[in-house]
């Protein structure tokens, strides 16, 4: 602490503890200053406004320096707060006007300003106010020649354009070319004032009038040979901070379109790039590495997708719709409300409470009218035969045959008219395949006598699928026939002649007539567990150089089509020598276009959902012809979620044709230096703005010439489900498990919707077990609206074949519940390969307020039928919809609470009055203690404005279920719990399946009185379920930010910190010019987080005053050189 000893008009201490108080204690407040006398601090801050002389002025700076610098940024914040920033710019104008200019006063004035206007958000409006701008631009004017000085003047004019008005109006005031004149060429002198010019530049751009007026200058240009300059001369590594300012300046620059097309223009990537790959090879560079990339990334040249149109290649005329019209909006950003998504970032995390929450009790509780008249709900009769059934031949041991009287007269049960097919041995009228080119080759290699599977091709997969008899017309068996007599797989549930007869019913747009193996064949979930994938260090930043090198070197790019759906002549064709085989046209197959980027390198483009231009994400297609053991680069160009599991440990899931053959056939997770990052495409006929993600992945196939399938997710198709419901019904014990399989209606594309009911043949047919059977509650499950949520269905596979099954808990369910089961909502959006929506363009887990029979008949009929349940008093006691959650891991629940609600919404209505059963927890608190990869964390029970068209929420609010949840299972795997770090494969799912149906024996006590032997299992036990009120905001992101930038347009140079630039002050007191030269070390270490004293030059600290004190001028100082 100084000791100057004078001075009565404030008092030293009194400031002194003020401020530490201050500082040490929030609780201290700044008016518990002595009552009625303005504190030291407002004294010592009037004192600098008012002073006249240079004595008083330099010892009340030295002084505040030492206050300031003793302790944290709260002393700053109060001195801000006490008008200590518009002192020092009242005293800053008097001086520089009054004493023409004294630098000894002028210097630390200005150093103290930067350091307190640095953290004074509103410094540039009270510089304005000041009129102290100008003034400082032109003290930078007139000692431009002054090192020290013009380094001061230019902190204090980075610190001004904190506000963008006020960079605007030094811009104005031609600061752009002042400033830019500062910046040299490489050079060891005085490398700190250099560093603030650059650092002033950049902070003159956060204006967007000076960006353009930045680059209408030329000053792009100038910035790149500038940085060119300084990489090629800095030899020695020691100018990387400004290296990386001179970066800054061009990230900023490029905030304008104008600005990127300079850059590209005058080689700014090819610079960036070359002078990345030097970087990338010296150890003390690689600062300069990360912002060179995301620079580049921004300033690639936007393109559009190489696609005639962004609407579906697949098209589907609705029903009374013209056709040129179809519905469905076009690019607006990609911002859709899927369950799973949180895409409005930054909206959500701001607020105390979320908007979208409903907090309105009445809407919470209301229970809609009837959406149609009471007399329609008579058709459902049907759906439930269990209740009609009278089972008159229990006593004779034999269940009802498969065409029982009151199916035969069911309207709309479609699965009789079906099994005669399947010995039919013709092949199916759709079925346009051609025989003879692959007859040629069958007879070929017959004649050699070599294994088929020798020759694997794809080619020849896609013959015969369909005619399933096993006969060729010329009365050969058929490769795939012999194949499957030699290799087929014993899968259970799973009957490869099934699956071909159930498909050649299955009707799609484009008329599907191949089959893709792995669904013909069967998967097996293979063996080993399949932990998530470790990410490399650097990936996106080498998959995003390699990106470069394209532009860069356009003459080292194939570029050619090899697979297009829209152009004939590209469909797996064998043309392309060299180049692997891509093929699509099956069902749930999605991908529309490959593109041959290098020899081992394919661009591929998905399609979008049927009559619309939107949701690409789901793939699923075959690739041929590869060579063994060589990495092939994969990227999917046209993703559209911001981010995506592949991020973090997910991979996609590969089937090798050989490897099923050779006894493994399995669907594994696949894929190296897996990344997922924004790029530089848009929509064909979007808008620019709109860019487009890049998921890649590198596959190293493990058999030459084999035919493979890639997919989003483990694929299950419609016709899977067809020939899976129909291995069921024959494989249950008829005596004891009442099965029925019927249609719930028509699809727009003409397949029938499958409903199942499942529960336990009565005992006996005496009154008695009829009326405990005809009086079990109902529950009712659905899956798969959402078509490319896969897991849903292999969730639901797990539950139908649980329930089907004689374990013990599945006969104590059977005979607790009614099942009615709609295992494949959406059947259109399956079989034609989409991802999101049905043949309507619309998400039909939208359409449940108010569904239109025509359009939307699978949710029509789906709630006509709830609707049918609850006015026959057979409400469902648990409604459960499956889906598949992209962003999260785990499985999990979503509710619905009014109370829950109501408490996150911030509602203002007593709680406490609304009367709740607590019920909806009992079946997430059942399968977090009983399955591994559940998460009840995870779960939340909150009721969206945005969701208020979905399943879950209007099967509760309308139908009053009170247990209505929409089930999420991941496409990833599991952070927690004894699966922690595996991906999920198709066993865990199934067992998910099983589980949730495990979780409804915890509800049946008190439900029935009937047999409970399955009840006392200690995991079930439920009694007190405590609520802890801790709901999460569902559509939050789980995961933390990506290690890598996935978008390119975020300011990847934060506003640098107090701490740099206090550095950097204190450098510029506490050295001379000589001692700059040696050290040009610029804030090298940020760890000085003490505001050291160093204001004032050691000269003036005690000298000056000296001086002064023996009567000399102080102009004669050292600062006037
Ligand atoms: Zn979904």
């Amino acid at each position: 602490m100084h000791s100057y000893g004078r001075q009565s008009n404030f008092t030293w201490n009194g400031t002194l503890r003020e401020l530490s108080n201050y500082s040490c204690s929030e609780r201290v407040r700044p008016s518990m200053a002595a009552p009625g006398s303005s504190s030291g601090l407002e004294v010592l801050l009037s004192t600098l406004q008012n002073a006249g002389d240079i004595e008083s002025t330099l010892s009340t700076l030295n002084v505040l320096d030492e206050l300031l610098s003793a302790g944290t940024d709260r002393r700053i914040l109060y001195m801000i707060s006490k008008g200590g920033s518009e002192a020092l710019l009242s005293a800053l104008v008097t001086t520089a006007r009054t004493f023409s200019p004294n630098f000894t006063i002028l210097l630390p004035l200005l150093h103290l300003l930067a350091k307190v206007g640095h953290r004074d958000r509103r410094i540039g409006m009270k510089a304005e106010k000041a009129e102290a701008v100008m003034l400082t631009l032109n003290l930078l004017k007139q000692n431009e020649r002054h090192s020290r000085m013009t380094a001061a003047c230019l902190w204090v004019i980075q610190v001004f354009c904190s506000s963008v008005t006020t960079a605007t109006l030094l811009g104005q005031n031609r600061g752009l070319d002042v400033i830019f004149r500062l910046i040299p060429p490489y050079t060891t002198r005085h490398t700190r004032t250099v560093k603030a010019a650059i650092d002033a530049f950049a902070a003159l751009l956060y204006s967007m009038a000076n960006v353009k007026t930045a680059v209408a200058k030329g000053y792009v240009s100038g910035l790149l040979r500038l940085y060119e300059d300084w990489h090629n001369k800095d030899t020695g590594h020691e100018a990387v901070p400004i290296r990386l300012a001179l970066l800054h300046c061009l990230q900023q620059a490029t905030h304008c379109r104008f600005g990127r097309d300079a850059l590209a223009a005058h080689g700014g990537m090819s610079l960036l790039y070359h002078s990345t790959q030097t970087c990338l090879a010296s150890k003390g560079l690689e600062s300069l590495v990360e912002p060179a990339v995301q620079l580049m990334r921004k300033c690639c040249p936007k393109c559009p997708l190489a696609l005639t149109s962004d609407r579906s290649v697949y098209t589907f005329v609705l029903p009374g719709r013209p056709t040129e019209t179809p519905p469905g909006p076009q690019h607006v950003g990609f911002e859709d409300d899927s369950d799973d998504d949180a895409e409005n970032e930054e909206a959500d995390c701001t607020k105390e409470y979320d908007d979208d929450l409903e907090s309105d009790v009445n809407k919470l509780r209301s229970r809609p009218e009837l959406d149609r008249p009471l007399e329609q709900l008579g058709q459902y009769v049907r759906l439930c035969p269990e209740l009609q059934h009278d089972f008159q031949d229990l006593d004779s041991g034999s269940e009802v045959d498969d065409s029982s009287d009151e199916e035969d007269l069911l309207k709309g049960d479609f699965w009789n008219d079906r099994r005669s097919t399947v010995t039919h041995r013709d092949s199916p009228s759709r079925s346009p395949v051609d025989h003879t080119a692959s007859t040629a080759e069958d007879g070929d290699r017959d004649v050699k006598g070599e294994p088929a599977e020798i020759h694997l091709q794809a080619r020849d997969l896609h013959s015969h699928f369909l005619s399933s008899s096993g006969l060729k017309p010329d009365g050969h068996p058929s490769m795939v026939d012999r194949l499957l007599e030699k290799h087929g797989a014993c899968i259970p549930h799973h009957e490869p002649r099934l699956y071909a007869a159930a498909a050649a019913l299955t009707k799609s747009i484009p008329g599907y007539s191949i089959l893709a193996f792995p669904d013909f064949w069967g998967h097996l979930p293979p063996q080993s567990k399949e932990p998530m994938a470790g990410r490399k260090p650097n990936v996106q930043r080498k998959k995003v150089l390699e990106d470069v090198q394209r532009l860069l070197s356009p003459e080292d790019i194939i570029n050619e089509v090899v697979f297009d759906l829209e152009d004939p002549s590209n469909q797996c064709s064998s043309d392309h020598s060299g180049s692997l085989s891509f093929f699509s046209q099956f069902e749930c197959g999605n991908l529309r276009k490959a593109v041959r980027i290098r020899s081992h390198e394919y661009d591929l483009i998905l399609n979008a959902d049927v009559n619309c231009s939107q949701h690409h994400q789901w793939f699923y297609f075959e690739v041929s012809g590869m060579a063994a053991d060589i990495p092939y680069r994969f990227n999917i160009i046209n993703c559209e979620k911001a981010n995506s599991q592949f991020n973090y440990g997910m991979q996609p899931v590969l089937y090798s044709v050989r490897e099923a053959l050779e006894g493994r056939p399995h669907w594994v997770r696949t894929g190296t230096e897996i990344c997922y990052y924004r790029n530089n495409y848009y929509p064909s006929q979007g808008w620019k703005i709109c860019s487009f993600y890049t998921l890649t992945f590198t596959v190293t196939f493990r058999h030459n010439q084999d035919v493979c399938y890639l997919a989003y997710h483990f694929p299950y198709t419609y016709s899977a489900l067809q020939s899976h419901l129909q291995g069921l019904q024959r494989s249950v014990d008829p005596d004891k498990v009442f099965f029925r399989l019927q249609s719930l209606c028509d699809t727009l594309g003409g397949n029938p919707c499958p409903l199942v009911t499942v529960t336990a043949v009565p005992s006996s047919k005496s009154w008695r077990d009829l009326h405990q059977m005809r009086n079990r509650p109902c529950v009712v499950l659905t899956a798969r609206v959402h078509p490319g949520e896969s897991n849903a269905s292999w969730v639901m596979k797990g539950t139908l074949e649980f329930l089907c099954s004689s374990d013990p808990r599945a006969e104590s369910l059977r005979e607790a519940y009614i099942f009615k089961i709609i295992p494949m909502l959406n059947p259109d959006g399956v079989i034609n390969g989409t991802h999101r929506c049905s043949l309507n363009g619309e998400d039909l887990n939208r359409q449940w307020l108010k569904p239109d029979s025509v359009l939307s008949p699978t949710i029509y009929h789906a709630k006509g039928f709830l609707y049918y349940l609850s006015s026959i008093g057979r409400t469902p006691l648990v409604f459960c919809d499956y889906h598949g959650h992209s962003r999260k891991k785990n499985v999990f629940l979503y509710g619905c609470s009014v109370k829950e609600t109501l408490w996150q919404s911030g509602s203002k209505v007593n709680t406490a009055t609304v009367k709740e059963d607590p019920g909806y927890r009992t079946i997430p608190k059942s399968l977090d203690r009983i399955a591994p990869a559940f998460s009840f964390n995870s779960c939340n029970y909150l009721v969206e404005k945005s969701r208020e068209a979905t399943a879950r929420v209007v099967v509760w609010r309308e139908m009053g279920v009170l247990r209505s949840y929409t089930m999420e299972s991941t496409y990833n795997g599991c952070d927690q719990g004894v699966l922690k770090g595996l991906q999920t494969g198709t066993r865990e799912l199934e067992e998910m399946g099983s589980k949730f149906c495990q979780s409804l024996l915890s509800l049946r006590r008190g439900t029935t009185p009937y047999k409970t032997r399955v009840m006392c299992h200690p995991a079930l036990e439920l009694d007190h379920i405590f609520l802890d009120h801790n709901s999460h905001n569902c559509f939050e992101d789980d995961e933390p930010p990506c290690v890598e930038e996935i978008e390119y347009l975020t300011d990847i140079f934060p506003k640098s910190k107090g701490n740099d630039l206090d550095t950097e002050v204190n450098g510029n007191t506490s050295s001379t010019d000589e001692e700059e030269e040696d050290e040009p070390e610029m804030n090298r270490n940020g760890r000085q987080h003490s505001l050291e004293s160093h204001l004032c030059p050691h000269l003036i600290g005690q000298e000056t005053l000296n001086i002064k004190r023996n009567g000399m001028s102080i102009s004669e100082g050292q600062y006037l050189s």
